[in-house]
């Protein structure tokens, strides 16, 4: 195994609804299955290796080797059009990924959004989750409710952490050893919490390439987003950070730079 595999970073690529009809208060997060498909055509194309979960970390106990370009592709909340839009193009490439399914409303809506952005969107049902199993796919938790896990007390913070693993194990009949934070949110006791509770991974919206020495319990990811041009994608794949994101940054170095020299001339 050379250096170059054991010490590169690994994109961990968070999606959460594809759909053709994004809704303006949802756009953010609501990729056109058009965008997606070039997205993956891109990753196909420059020779990415969809991974799961279980690899990365068993390579980075040292157990396995990665493919040169590894990426994990990550889905949050378990969106019902995710199946009819993600999978068939995910299945032509030859892609793996994981959904993380709000196990306590699962064939329902996301009920959180109502508060967060006065809609209501479908889940995808047992059978549907159950057959993204059977295809290669993996589901993972997004606990019982979507709460911020921050703001629970430990007793219910561990009831949501729990009890939607063994749910999901119940109604799935595998082993779930996959966790997203809903909203990202996690803190010491959150994290301590998921370990205790069986977890094997974490996913937060940390954003930023999974480097080697990641804590598997507060996974470093990507953001795509409703409004990345394809460019935007291939930088977040290097970066991830969005074009604008990118060149604003370097802009802003470079203003400071200047006004070093300047400062400097002036002296
Ligand atoms: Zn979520």
């Amino acid at each position: 195994m050379s250096d170059r595999k054991l010490n590169h970073s690994i994109p961990i690529l968070m999606y959460h609804q594809v759909t053709p009809r994004p809704l303006p208060v949802f756009q953010k997060y609501a990729v056109t299955p058009k965008a997606f498909a070039a997205q993956m055509k891109w990753l196909a194309l420059a020779g990415y290796v969809a991974i799961d979960l279980d690899t990365l970390l068993d390579h980075r106990s040292g157990r396995t080797s990665l493919p040169s370009r590894a990426v994990i592709i990550t889905f949050d909340d378990g969106f019902q059009d995710c199946i009819e839009h993600v999978v068939p193009i995910l299945h032509a490439r030859g892609f793996t990924a994981i959904f993380y399914l709000v196990a306590g409303l699962v064939g329902k809506t996301s009920r959180w959004l109502l508060l967060e952005r006065g809609i209501e969107l479908p889940l995808m049902d047992w059978t549907a989750a159950r057959r993204l199993e059977a295809t290669g796919f993996q589901c993972g938790s997004h606990t019982m409710s979507h709460p911020r896990l921050v703001d629970l007390s430990p007793a219910a913070c561990r009831d949501e952490l729990l009890k939607s693993r063994r749910l999901l194990e119940d109604r799935l009949g595998r082993e779930v050893r996959h966790l997203a934070y809903p909203f990202g949110f996690f803190n010491e006791t959150v994290r301590a919490m998921a370990t205790e509770t069986g977890y094997r991974s974490a996913c937060s919206v940390r954003i930023g390439l999974s480097p080697p020495e990641d804590d598997s319990l507060a996974l470093h990811r990507v953001p795509v987003t409703g409004q990345d041009s394809l460019l935007d994608f291939i930088c977040r794949l290097h970066t991830a950070r969005g074009m604008g994101e990118v060149l604003h940054c370097k802009a802003q170095g470079a203003w400071r730079r200047l006004r070093r020299v300047g400062a400097n001339i002036s002296s």
